[in-house]
């Protein structure tokens, strides 16, 4: 048995509950993610799997949808590089309703509704809002990670007492100086 049109693993056909207030469906599905979920430094890459687990409610104003997905999100270490993965479980929840809803002028634009045609679901945007809100904006590999060097790169994590000698710009001339002399 399916619900969903091929176009998207996210679609969910709902024509039957949509129309009946109080009628819910519930949602328990694995499937890759169709377009990678997250930011430049981190994110839920395309193909991986992702798990939702929701209740799809007929509500007088459409359908809202509340549950949860969880993932595995993988990024680079904003000190070190180092691949970072991280595990992401999220709430997500929106309202569905068929047109936008009337909002006046001095009202702010509501959060977590969204648009359907009243008969497919399209989770993609409510499952991203929740899975790139849990994202941090500088991946750590580890909360005390110290980095790269900043005078060679060297990883401080592989040699902690990594130290290069500090020298006097004044200085410096004269030592090349006798270097020179040295060699
Ligand atoms: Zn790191
Ligand atoms: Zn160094």
């Amino acid at each position: 048995m399916s619900h969903r049109p091929n176009t998207s693993p996210l679609m969910f056909h709902v024509r039957d509950i949509a129309r009946s207030p109080g009628s819910h469906r519930e949602v328990q599905e694995s499937f890759p993610v169709p377009q990678a979920l997250g930011t430049s430094v981190i994110s839920v890459p395309e193909g991986a799997e992702l798990e939702l687990t929701a209740s799809l409610e007929s509500v007088a104003e459409g359908i809202w949808v509340s549950g949860t997905v969880q993932a595995e999100a993988i990024g680079e270490c904003g000190r070190c590089l180092d691949e970072v993965r991280q595990d992401v479980d999220a709430v997500v929840q929106g309202l569905f309703t068929v047109g936008k809803i009337e909002v006046g002028e001095d009202d702010e634009e509501p959060e977590d509704v969204f648009e359907f045609d009243g008969e497919n679901l399209d989770l993609e945007d409510v499952v991203r809002d929740a899975v790139v809100t849990q994202l941090p904006f500088t991946p750590l590999c580890r909360p005390d990670c110290p980095g790269l060097c900043d005078q060679c790169g060297a990883r401080l994590v592989d040699d902690p007492d990594h130290a290069h000698e500090v020298i006097d710009p004044r200085w410096s001339t004269l030592q090349s100086l006798t270097e020179q002399k040295e060699s």
